[in-house]
């Protein structure tokens, strides 16, 4: 039975998707600004596909323009760094994505840090890394800043908090140890070396699993009344040979510790796309050197 709050992403995903849309009409009305995204997917991978189609439906929903550059997986690598040129000098394009994995040919590294940093809505280029960790104004990676979105939505000030981040990956793990430093939490960031993995996780008063490795996390690693944030999406075989969607945590044995928990879908997920959305608000305001509305 489980005890804990159960911390609805999909809910506060939407609510934040409403107040996008607003900013995006006000961004019209007193600027005569549309902001736009273009997402470039290389290759056939099929849940990419799926990402992308959904980037594209969400951006068109709440106003703003949507780009989509569809590259065979035999692109060299000298044709996606043209592509990403292209958007780059595109006055119109104000947040660009590439989608990731990319083909092995192509070197992932390099086709990031041509973006330019200031149309680098995933917030992956080292520029942007670098002055979100010097604690500077960057475009932040986007499933971290919805990790700490729902912890603070939950939490209230963040400040003081034992927080435990189990991974250490560019995308999640330590941009999401930045921003909870940001926030004034102490942070320890584990990892596949970690000693006593479950003692430190029992010390977190905000626990976040980002390992993809299918229901880790116990609930004798959780805290008496944590805040559990699950990033990982894993498939696993279910009942009846058919497939389900796990998260990095198991989440029946953690509610019943746990004082507040993400499910596994409808938790961390729909929070990326949302975020990725605000980065593009983000991104179009600078530019143009507006205010950024409320969002
Ligand atoms: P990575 O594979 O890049 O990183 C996993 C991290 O977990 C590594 O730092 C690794 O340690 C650590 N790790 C692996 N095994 C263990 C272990 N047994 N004990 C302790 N630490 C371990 O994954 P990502 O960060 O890209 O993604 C993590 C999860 O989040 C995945 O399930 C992914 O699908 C999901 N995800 C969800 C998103 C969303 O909600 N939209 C977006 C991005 C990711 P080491 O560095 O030592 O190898």
């Amino acid at each position: 039975m489980s005890e804990a709050q159960l911390i609805d992403g999909k809910a506060y995903a939407q609510s934040l998707r409403e107040r996008i849309g607003a900013a995006v009409t006000k961004l019209k009305a007193d600027h005569d600004l549309t902001p736009g995204l273009a997402v470039v997917l290389v290759g056939e991978d099929p849940a990419s596909q799926v990402y992308v189609r959904n980037k594209g439906k969400q951006t068109h929903e709440a106003g703003m323009n949507s780009w989509e550059h569809r590259m065979p997986d035999t692109a060299s690598e000298a044709e996606v760094l043209a592509q990403v040129q292209a958007l780059n000098d595109d006055p119109a394009v104000h947040g660009i994505l590439v989608q990731l994995p990319l083909p092995d040919q192509i070197d992932a590294d390099k086709v990031i840090n041509t973006i330019d940093p200031n149309k680098d809505v995933d917030g992956f280029h080292v520029i942007n890394s670098g002055r979100l960790a010097t604690g500077q104004e960057s475009l932040v990676p986007c499933t971290p800043v919805g990790c700490v979105l729902l912890a603070k939505h939950t939490l209230g000030d963040l400040s003081g908090l034992e927080a435990v981040i189990v991974g250490r990956s560019n995308i999640v793990g330590k941009p999401v140890a930045q921003l909870l430093l940001k926030e004034n939490c102490t942070v320890t960031i584990c990892h596949s070396r970690t000693k006593d993995l479950t003692e430190v996780c029992r010390r977190a008063d905000l626990l976040i699993a980002a390992v993809g490795r299918p229901e880790m996390v116990k609930g004798d690693w959780v805290k008496p009344g944590a805040c559990v944030i699950d990033v990982g999406i894993n498939r696993i075989e279910g009942a009846e040979g058919k497939t389900r969607l796990v998260g990095d945590v198991d989440f029946a044995s953690a509610a019943e510790v746990a004082g507040s928990i993400t499910p596994v879908p409808g938790g961390v997920g729909p929070m990326t796309i949302a975020c990725l959305l605000r980065n593009t608000v983000q991104a179009a305001c600078a530019t143009a050197g507006v205010p950024v509305p409320e969002m």
